[in-house]
């Protein structure tokens, strides 16, 4: 059986933040939200939307047990039907989790797009063993472009990286598939895969134009989504990532590492590694260790744990050695000789 979770509404656009009084009412939301942000976001984004919703705001500063727990407390005491995440992807997993746990809709609103948590049912708890733990989808996507096109550009770099990444995923889901029977959705898979295109024929085009990079942002979530799981976008690259945040003294962001995971996976897969190390390049995100903030013996270690990290088949199989591991970090530049 399957059980598909999507948004119902996406506005993307310049100014879409001033729809949300509209949104908020055609979905028919009880009144009077709480508006979940950090303290950087709430000048920028959600001191408007409170004010449009004449709402308050919960604003948090660790994202950690006792703060959901402290949200979740006063969503509870105060009687909220529904909240507001606005803000980065910390921001968005910590109104996903508070929503799940508590049982209510949420509303996604992105001030910047740097990796597909904006949209998909996963959420990362990032102060645990950082794996994705499935929650709900939000009911509506406000992404206001011209906020995004002003958020810092590593982050829409790094958001471009998450998205290239759907890549090695689907390698990565196709070889489950062949090689231990799992099941496969080509409806996703396709979904996933035609968003990493996009971002990658139109690389050059997405600093003028970031609705290129939130429309392939969504078209993920909705991929993960119809697949019920992270599969659709979240291969080895994810894996070694998730590694890296567990053992690196500096973790770069999330789509960056997945990004350089990207590459190294893609040579792996004897796939156009190449194409996707110039493209990221392109857009600026790091490609290297070096541009990570990463020493190269973090990410020789990070790909020989990769595949511990969570029970999911992939191209790493039962995992590299060492010399196997410095070998493709090399060959694909990330590393130095
Ligand atoms: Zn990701």
């Amino acid at each position: 059986m399957k059980d598909i979770e999507l948004p119902r509404r996406v506005i993307v656009g310049d100014g879409a933040i001033n729809k949300i009084r509209t949104l908020v009412s055609e979905l028919n939301l009880k009144n009077d939200p709480l508006i979940i942000t950090d303290e950087t976001i709430e000048k920028i984004a959600a001191r408007d939307v409170a004010d449009q919703l004449d709402s308050d705001i919960y604003i948090f500063k660790n994202f950690d047990d006792y703060e959901i727990e402290n949200c979740i407390n006063l969503i509870k005491r105060n009687g909220i039907r529904h909240i507001i995440g606005v803000g980065g992807g910390s921001v968005i997993d910590f109104t996903k989790i508070c929503a799940f746990r508590v049982g209510i809709p949420y509303l996604s609103v992105p001030t910047s797009a740097s990796h597909d948590g904006i949209t998909s049912p996963q959420a990362t708890l990032k102060h645990k063993k950082p794996v994705s733990i499935r929650v709900n989808s939000p009911i509506g996507i406000v992404a206001d472009t011209e906020i995004i096109r002003n958020a810092p550009h590593r982050l829409l770099a790094s958001g471009c990286a998450d998205v290239i990444s759907n890549y090695t995923a689907i390698l990565d889901w196709k070889l489950a598939h062949e090689e231990k029977g799992e099941y496969y959705g080509d409806y996703a898979a396709s979904l996933s895969m035609m968003s990493a295109k996009i971002v990658i024929e139109n690389i050059d085009r997405i600093r003028d134009d970031v609705s290129i990079l939130v429309e392939a942002l969504i078209s993920s979530g909705v991929a993960m989504g119809i697949a019920g799981s992270s599969r659709p976008c979240s291969g080895a690259e994810h894996l070694f990532s998730h590694a890296l945040d567990m053992i690196a003294e500096k973790p770069a962001l999330h789509g960056e590492q997945c990004g350089v995971g990207c590459i190294m996976m893609a040579y792996l897969h004897n796939a156009e590694w190449e194409n996707i190390r110039d493209s990221l390049k392109r857009i600026n995100a790091p490609t290297t260790a070096r541009e990570l903030g990463v020493r190269d013996e973090e990410v020789v270690k990070a790909l020989t744990i990769a595949h511990k990290i969570r029970d999911r088949y992939t191209i790493l199989r039962d995992g590299l050695t060492k010399e196997e591991a410095r070998d493709v970090a090399i060959k694909t530049g990330v590393i130095r000789r």
